[in-house]
């Protein structure tokens, strides 16, 4: 599957491996995530020169495999891949990981996880009907077919549960009787699955008209609601940093940690990259910049010659917070609990929780995802001190799963905010709320270069938040640094030959 998805998706220029050119830059990109590392490779295939300046310690950014001490693995970061992400399958493929592939269960894929409701957890398997009767109250006796209310209780579920609580407060309201009204008029009863699931992704894949029934706010929730929810999800089994890990070992340039950019300046010709080493800043003079720092981090630097609507734009973007916290399990405990994997909504402040397949020997136990949160919910426990946080996970995820209070049961914990980072600012750039025109003018104006300053990162692409976004925007800057014509330099006949023109000289 991965080969033949891998061979549709083709590299940012036609013709690559191309030998080194006359036409051969040298290009610095600052920062050693997917994006800068994907760019770097592709640039040097394409022949140029390429160097990476990482600020913080590791290369991969927000791909960030955690490894317990002789224990398991945890994803920190990105986790799955669905599998129509094209881009990330084709990296995957070339990159030698194809026989890594392995299904990722996620969220209602296992009927026995549990998922919380306002008189405590049920079985998943449980959950339909008992949404219903809640979803059937807030129709306040309307007279719909059967399937429809199924329908609207299934979207309200997945919502409730991946939704950040800044957008479940009005989840309920734009759920409501505009949208089911169109619904209804389709009669989603052959996307029944048993007696009482809707299957929304046979749902949406038959009428894709349906997402703009669901109103600006909702459609593109519903995208990234339908891709997190999907049967099609993969992983790698391994960890997801050998995407990060192997793309390094391919590029042949520098890539050099610890090397924080704190400002940049654009110049005509050339642009000046401040990077602090130590106790001092140095001032770097770069023939061409790819930046991939996020703009979270981007905004705080000082930034020198850039346009005022590209500022507007490293100002504006808005970004998701996100925070992970995982425990080292003595044992898989959740399966004598009859979840064989998948994830439950726990709901309260912890909200998803996971359970990753166990791999490699069990002796070493195995890694529970204890909480995954984004949006307010991830600041809140983002701003809590390590050990705080993990003691409220704990305290929280042991009313329904008692068995972690059992003596040695936890051997280690630990986590990331990424809305807290230094070095990301946040977990992904939220573009739910806004219509597709504005979502497009964001991207666009984020990628937009400036004179030899050119741009990557999930953040300039139209997948944000998805490492599919993030090789797309790195394969764009690829594209436009390649093409990119210096302009001559402009020189003036003088009686004893040519030197270079002042400024706002004229050639003659
Ligand atoms: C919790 C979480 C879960 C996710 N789940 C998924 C998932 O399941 N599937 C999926 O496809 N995607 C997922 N994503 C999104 C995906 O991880 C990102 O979209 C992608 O990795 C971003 O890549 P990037 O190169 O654009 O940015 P980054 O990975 O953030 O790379 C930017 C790099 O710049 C460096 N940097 C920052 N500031 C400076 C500075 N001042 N100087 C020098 N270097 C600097 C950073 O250290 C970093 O290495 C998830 C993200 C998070 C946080």
């Amino acid at each position: 599957m991965v080969k033949r998805i891998a061979a549709q998706h083709r590299s940012p220029v036609r013709g690559t491996d191309a030998p080194l050119s006359a036409n051969a830059k040298r290009v610095t990109v600052l920062g050693a995530g997917v994006a800068g590392l994907v760019a770097a490779h592709e640039l040097e295939r394409l022949g140029h020169r390429v160097e990476v300046l990482e600020g913080s310690g590791r290369i991969g950014g927000r791909i960030h495999t955690h490894r317990f001490a002789a224990g398991p693995l945890v994803e920190l970061g990105a986790m799955r891949v669905p599998a129509d992400h094209l881009r990330t399958m084709h990296y995957i493929a070339e990159l030698g990981l194809a026989d890594q592939v392995r299904e990722f269960r996620t969220l209602f894929s296992e009927d026995n996880a549990y998922y919380a409701t306002d008189s405590g957890p049920v079985r998943q398997r449980d959950v339909p009907r008992v949404l219903l009767e809640d979803y059937r109250a807030l129709l306040a006796g309307a007279d719909y077919r059967e399937a429809t209310v199924l329908f609207g209780a299934r979207l309200l579920a997945v919502g409730e549960a991946i939704g950040p609580a800044e957008f479940r407060r009005s989840l309920r309201e734009e759920l409501g009787r505009g949208l089911l009204d169109l619904v209804d008029q389709v009669d989603p009863a052959c996307f029944l699955r048993g007696r009482d699931q809707v299957d929304l992704h046979a749902f949406f894949a038959a009428h894709p008209e349906a997402r703009t029934w669901c109103g600006g706010r909702l459609a593109r929730f519903i995208d990234d609601v339908l891709s997190e929810t999907s049967p099609r999800l993969i992983r790698l089994e391994g960890g997801m940093d050998q995407i990060v890990r192997r793309l390094g070992e391919r590029v042949r340039g520098p890539i050099t940690c610890g090397q924080e950019v704190v400002g940049i300046t654009v110049r005509e010709r050339d642009v000046l990259v401040d990077l602090r080493l130590s106790d001092q800043v140095v001032t770097r003079r770069c023939d061409y910049v790819l930046c991939t720092i996020p703009f979270a981090v981007l905004r705080r630097l000082r930034l020198h010659g850039l346009s005022e609507s590209k500022m507007a734009a490293i100002r504006g973007v808005r970004y998701w917070s996100g925070t992970k916290i995982a425990f080292h399990c003595r044992e898989a405990f959740w399966e004598q609990d009859g979840i064989t994997g998948g994830a439950s909504f726990t709901g309260g402040q912890l909200r998803q929780t996971y359970y990753p397949a166990v791999e490699g020997d069990p002796a070493e136990g195995a890694a529970l995802l204890a909480s995954y949160t984004i949006g307010e919910d991830a600041d809140v426990l983002g701003r809590m001190p390590f050990a705080a946080r993990h003691v409220a996970a704990l305290r929280e995820l042991s009313m329904t799963h008692p068995e972690l209070l059992r003596p040695g049961m936890v051997v280690d914990a630990v986590s990331s905010a990424w809305g807290q980072s230094w070095w990301s600012g946040g977990a992904g750039v939220a573009r739910w709320g806004q219509d597709a025109l504005s979502c497009e003018q964001e991207r666009i104006e984020a990628a937009r270069p400036e004179n030899r300053l050119f741009f990557a990162g999930e953040h300039c692409s139209s997948t944000a938040a998805w490492i599919n976004g993030a090789i797309e925007s790195a394969e764009e800057a690829v594209r436009r640094i390649h093409r990119y014509q210096p302009r001559p330099h402009r020189i003036a006949v003088c009686p004893t030959g040519v030197r270079p023109l002042n400024p706002g000289e004229v050639r003659l």
